[in-house]
């Protein structure tokens, strides 16, 4: 199978209110291109200096989302282009992200991630502290970031009911916080092996890697 291929079935299977970010971490410009060729525009990537190289070498059209940790110290490195950083998870990093964003006189759009899997190992912030943030009073005066909703990301596990309920959880945090921000309308939830089970779920923006582009090599 081509990338081409790989994405247009993908595509033909998504319902139209969920986008795709293809994640194309890891892989070259030509592979990138083949997908672009294709019509993909939303390209994600999770190593900020990844992003800014590929960033100046492909069109100016493609839209990159930033779905990795992101470390306060290299938020001034995307803040010029970057269309959604989907992992916030401290309002550390959302002051950091807000202060860039005002350099270069723009609105970041941003997701808060929360951490849904049962892993140790995964980033975002709890139920509580995703409230507590929301709530703290230095978070109405941030101009320059725009709430557009939440991320996470289910255990790694062939368990399909456990990450049946993990998305489940994510979908009713995001009904709660919609009563408190009714323009919220980015759920972004679901990978290569579970976005089927996200979409499910209420998943409105899925994040697909190796089913597009195959396998990846880490070096
Ligand atoms: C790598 C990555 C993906 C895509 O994973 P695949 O299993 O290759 O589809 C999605 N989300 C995040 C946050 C990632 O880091």
């Amino acid at each position: 199978m081509s990338i081409k291929n790989n994405l247009l079935q993908i595509l033909e299977n998504l319902p139209k209110k969920v986008s795709l970010v293809a994640v194309s971490k890891t892989k070259s410009n030509s592979e990138i291109m083949e997908a672009y060729e294709a019509g993909q525009r939303i390209f994600g990537e999770n190593k900020i200096q990844e992003m800014v190289r590929k960033w100046g070498e492909l069109p100016k059209d493609i839209e990159w989302h930033m779905i990795g940790h992101v470390q306060t110290n290299k938020v001034k490195y995307m803040a010029e282009f970057v269309t959604l950083i989907h992992g916030v998870d401290s309002l550390k990093l959302l002051k950091e992200i807000n202060k860039q964003a005002l350099k270069h006189n723009r609105k970041i759009n941003c997701l808060l991630q929360v951490h849904i899997a049962q892993e140790p190992s995964k980033f975002g912030l709890s139920e509580k502290e995703l409230f507590e943030l929301i709530n703290d009073a230095v978070f109405e005066t941030l101009q320059n970031v725009s709430i557009q909703g939440l991320m996470g990301m289910a255990s790694f596990t062939d368990d399909k009911v456990r990450i049946q309920s993990e998305f489940s959880y994510l979908k009713s945090i995001y009904d709660k916080l919609k009563n408190n921000m009714p323009q919220l309308n980015v759920l972004s939830m679901g990978m290569s092996g579970d976005y089927k089970i996200a979409i499910e779920e209420g998943s409105t923006m899925v994040r697909i890697g190796s089913s597009i582009f195959g396998m990846r090599n880490y070096p």
